[in-house]
């Protein structure tokens, strides 16, 4: 296969002082994450807040140091390159934000804004520069008359549509995006989406797209992996995980995606009680506190993965104790 980014092993913890005493504690943000994404194809990291989807987007790309680990590259380690080799690859991926106001700077022009990467990289000169201005000004449904305009004066889609403008100037490989139409309407959100996928189609780039937003991974992905608690409990082609999900918690999260049509209602599946501290884990599978197939097993034994197919798995117990075991559980749920 040809993988664009592969992931193994990854892990970012922080270490932070906590109340009276300034006691130290480890938050386990990322906590052995391994996954690895074709050239070409969209792949979803999907979970709650706080399960760790950012921050392993932010450790991909180098704006955060991975505690272990390692990213490959186009089959490059970047955890172990130089810096100045990291700067050159930098022109191969960028990253769209969730707000672009805020990943905008303020004081400058769209067009100043658009010269900023092709300046840094030195990527053309004089007339070409303002041309590829232009030219991608177009293709991401802005004009000339923009130009000269600061980022207040853009619609929240208009402004998502700079940020993408800036992440594509500069023709890379690899994009990631983070929750990049969460700030925006609903009737906004499908045209940006459309939009990145039309770049996708155009400059072949290859998207890691980071969301909470079920519905809009459902439409817009390849793939996806489900994270919970600084870890990726199951994986599947987004057609696979959306007909047949296994572990409880990608259930849960799909029995809450408002449906099309009411006879395909899903039983919903409540989740009890929050999402758990990262400083303080649950023994045994994470996701047990908040179960509703836990079995005595999930609370001291970490599950491990099991393969339905090829590309599909899930780290759950429900899938290596015995049929028997499975069908109490079921029934008593
Ligand atoms: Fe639930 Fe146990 Fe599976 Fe964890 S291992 S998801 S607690 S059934
Ligand atoms: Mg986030």
């Amino acid at each position: 296969e040809d993988y664009l980014v592969k992931v193994q092993n990854l892990k970012k913890y922080y270490e932070v002082s906590k109340g009276m005493f300034k006691q130290k504690t480890i938050i386990r943000a990322v906590d052995d994450v391994s996954f690895s994404i074709k050239r070409g194809e969209t792949y979803a990291l999907v979970g709650e807040s706080g399960c760790g989807k950012s921050t392993t987007g932010k450790t991909i790309l180098g704006l955060t140091d991975a505690t272990a680990g390692e990213i490959y590259f186009q089959g490059k380690d970047i955890t172990k390159i130089s810096y100045s080799d990291m700067r050159k690859l930098r022109k191969d991926f960028q990253m769209i934000f969730q707000d672009p106001y805020a990943s905008l700077n303020p004081k400058k022009t769209v067009r100043e804004i658009l010269m900023e990467p092709l300046r840094i990289h030195k990527k053309f000169e004089g007339k070409e520069r303002e041309k590829k201005i232009h030219e991608i000004l177009e293709i991401v449904g802005l004009s000339k008359s923009h130009l000269h305009r600061y980022p207040h004066e853009f619609s929240g889609g208009q402004r998502q549509r700079i940020g993408i403008a800036r992440a594509v100037i500069l023709q890379p490989d690899f994009i990631i995006a983070d929750e990049p139409v969460s700030a925006l309407d609903v009737s906004v959100q499908s045209q940006v989406i459309n939009l990145m996928l039309d770049l996708q189609k155009e400059f072949g780039l290859t998207y890691l797209f980071i969301s909470h937003d079920l519905s809009v991974i459902e439409h817009m992905t390849d793939r996806v992996a489900v994270m919970y608690l600084g870890k990726i409990v199951e994986v599947a082609e987004t057609e696979e995980l959306f007909e047949n999900p296994k572990h409880p918690y990608t259930q849960a999260l799909i029995s809450a995606v408002p449906v099309a049509h009411p006879r395909e209602e899903r039983k919903r599946i409540i989740l009890k009680g929050d999402v758990p501290s990262p400083a303080n884990p649950p023994k045994g599978c994470p996701f047990h506190t908040r179960c509703p197939f836990a079995m005595d097993i999930c609370s001291e034994k970490a599950p491990e993965e099991v393969f339905f197919t090829d590309g599909h798995k899930a780290t759950c117990h429900l899938y290596t104790n015995s049929k028997e075991e499975i069908k109490d559980v079921i029934r008593n749920s």
